[in-house]
């Protein structure tokens, strides 16, 4: 399995956690929006270290919470973070859900569904999950309008799916989803050195980095199972 060998090497240099750091400077705002009730069943796609599922456990009282990833070590690491019984990491693919058709109330994923090998099948598998009213949200940081990510499909051995803001919606909508909501998210809290730092070994300009992360960030779709 091609995610296998790609992610355990990830989680083995400890980039579970990295990722976590970065991601949550705009996962938590769209975490914040999602309609979750106490008592809800949410499942985390591509759960890395499980970030979003300790969140929710913390914050918004939830049932239970399935973490899915098909990397067996990021799964390793996502468990020893929490002690939580509710909290339950599983190995699968997305474009198999290991769940039954309307047993999710929902579902979240950062940074993750461009993994898919198929991604309109992992959006039908969602929406089979889904419970009447259920949603989907969904952000990633690498997408269409958002240039200056495009380069790290260089530094990733799997084909990442490229969308942009129109082709999220109508993939959504292909599915049975309805589109409730779609907006950039700005990362805040990424440091921009002054100009005068510039170029950094990442960055070629600050008008880039800004660009990349102040104007662009995370963009958000919101998907909604129908009755
Ligand atoms: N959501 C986390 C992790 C993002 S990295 C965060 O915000 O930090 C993407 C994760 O998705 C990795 O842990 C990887 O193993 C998992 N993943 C990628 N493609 C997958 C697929 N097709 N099936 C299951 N998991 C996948």
């Amino acid at each position: 399995m091609r995610i296998a060998e790609e992610f355990d090497d990830w989680a083995e240099r400890g980039k579970d956690r990295g990722m976590e750091q970065r991601h949550w400077h705009t996962a938590k705002h769209a975490l914040s929006r999602m309609p979750v009730e106490a008592g809800e069943t949410v499942l985390d796609l591509g759960t890395g270290s499980g970030y979003i599922l300790r969140a929710l456990r913390d914050t918004a009282n939830i049932g239970r919470g399935y973490g899915l990833d098909g990397s067996p070590k990021m799964l390793e690491n996502a468990r020893s973070y929490t002690d939580d019984e509710q909290v339950g990491f599983v190995r699968g693919d997305f474009d198999e859900l290991p769940f039954a058709t309307d047993s999710i109330d929902h579902v979240f994923s950062m940074e993750a569904f461009f993994y898919a090998a198929d991604p309109q099948q992992t959006l039908t598998e969602i929406a089979r999950v889904l419970r009447p009213g259920g949603t989907f949200y969904c952000g990633v940081n690498f997408f269409e309008e958002s240039v200056h990510t495009h380069k790290w499909q260089d530094k990733v051995d799997i084909e990442m799916i490229l969308w942009n803001r129109q082709e999220y919606r109508d993939a959504f909508r292909e599915a049975g989803l309805f589109v409730a909501e779609q907006e950039m998210i700005p990362d805040t809290e990424t440091e921009i050195p002054p100009e005068s730092e510039f170029p950094t070994e990442d960055w070629e300009s600050r008008e880039v980095m800004y660009e990349r992360f102040r104007e662009h960030g995370t963009l958000l779709t919101v998907g909604v199972a129908p009755d």
